[in-house]
């Protein structure tokens, strides 16, 4: 099966009906770049930036983490890496950080939040991404955006640091991508100024699905009980698609989901063109994509929906096995 997918590495992920879909590849650590080659990955959809800070027992100086994210850069080698501002809070809990005791901690005081009352170590972090990129094109992603102003400040603090950097002598990166993660289902009835603020959207299916269907992505009691081919999430994310599409916001979806061959095929018959997931997944996804004729697929996802049926799963299913 290795073989099956070392031979496509460097062929696009086209379907059968010939829909380009482009898969990129989730990272955290300078040990996962090497997968970039390797996986045939267009790039890092989603490089989670807090890693970096739950692996050490202090805060990381602007210098060191700046120098980091240009080796990330270096070894992206020219490919689009979206960094993702710090995510701590929820299941992400640093050592150095005064514990919150909260009832609810994914719903609690987490990412952009922290980011946005704390400015300190997102203005660090800015400024270590502005810096690391020495000149070439950044992309900078914000977490857990729950409202439209949420993403207006964090991305005017971002603005404000390139205006800050560049008078400070630093070389301006060439091309500056500022976008949102979709994981909240409140951002998807933004107001249509956010969707047009937005460089793009990355949809974050984990936390996503997890406030979709209120059912806690860490509790194993629940975290498979929604299935993600339910009609009610694949309708959610085709809105979120038509949005998107209606103002020209190039959106993509990166959550674990993502990396699953028989997922990935719905979101992209549901129009989802850009998915990031873990690398091993890019080979297993690709192969699919590559067989499927995601036009009759999306037919088989909207007759599920007029059936009344709960998930699509089994419909889709039987529609894979008649047609490889
Ligand atoms: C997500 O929520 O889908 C996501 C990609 O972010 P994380 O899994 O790091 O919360
Ligand atoms: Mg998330």
């Amino acid at each position: 099966a290795q073989e099956r997918y070392t031979s496509i590495r460097d062929l696009p992920a086209t379907s059968e009906c010939g829909q380009r879909v482009s898969l990129h590849m989730n990272a955290g650590l300078m040990a996962d770049l090497p997968s970039l080659v390797g996986s045939g990955a267009e790039g890092v959809g989603l490089f989670r930036t807090e890693l970096q800070f739950l692996i050490r027992s202090k805060v990381p100086r602007r210098g060191e983490l700046a120098s980091l994210y240009g080796r990330v850069m270096d070894a992206a080698d020219g490919k689009r890496v979206a960094f993702r501002t710090l995510d701590i809070g929820s299941d992400k809990v640093l050592a150095y950080m005064k514990p919150t005791e909260e009832p609810n901690p994914a719903l609690g005081w987490r990412a952009i939040r922290v980011g946005l009352d704390k400015k300190g170590v997102m203005r660090m972090q800015l400024q270590a991404l502005i810096r690391g990129a020495a000149g070439r094109a950044l992309t900078v992603m914000f977490p857990f955006v729950a409202q439209f102003d949420e993403f207006r400040d964090a991305r005017e603090m971002l603005l404000r640091e390139l205006d800050r950097e560049e008078k400070l002598g630093h070389p301006l990166p060439e091309r500056v991508e500022i976008g949102a993660m979709l994981e909240t289902p409140s951002l998807a009835f933004a107001p249509r100024q956010f969707f047009e603020l937005a460089d793009f959207i990355s949809i974050g299916g984990n936390d996503l699905k997890q406030f979709f269907f209120a059912a806690d992505r860490e509790n194993e009691r629940v975290r498979r009980r929604y299935d993600t081919l339910n009609v009610s999430f694949l309708s959610f994310l085709e809105q979120i698609v038509a949005r998107c599409v209606d103002t020209g916001t190039p959106v993509s979806f990166c959550g674990e989901d993502a990396g699953r061959p028989i997922e990935a095929v719905c979101f992209a018959a549901v129009g989802l063109r850009a998915l990031s997931m873990r690398p091993a997944s890019i080979g297993p996804v690709k192969h699919l994509i590559r067989q499927t004729n995601l036009a009759e697929l999306r037919d088989v996802i909207e007759q599920g929906k007029l059936k009344g049926v709960q998930s699509v799963r089994p419909d889709v299913m039987e529609f894979l096995s008649r047609q490889s």
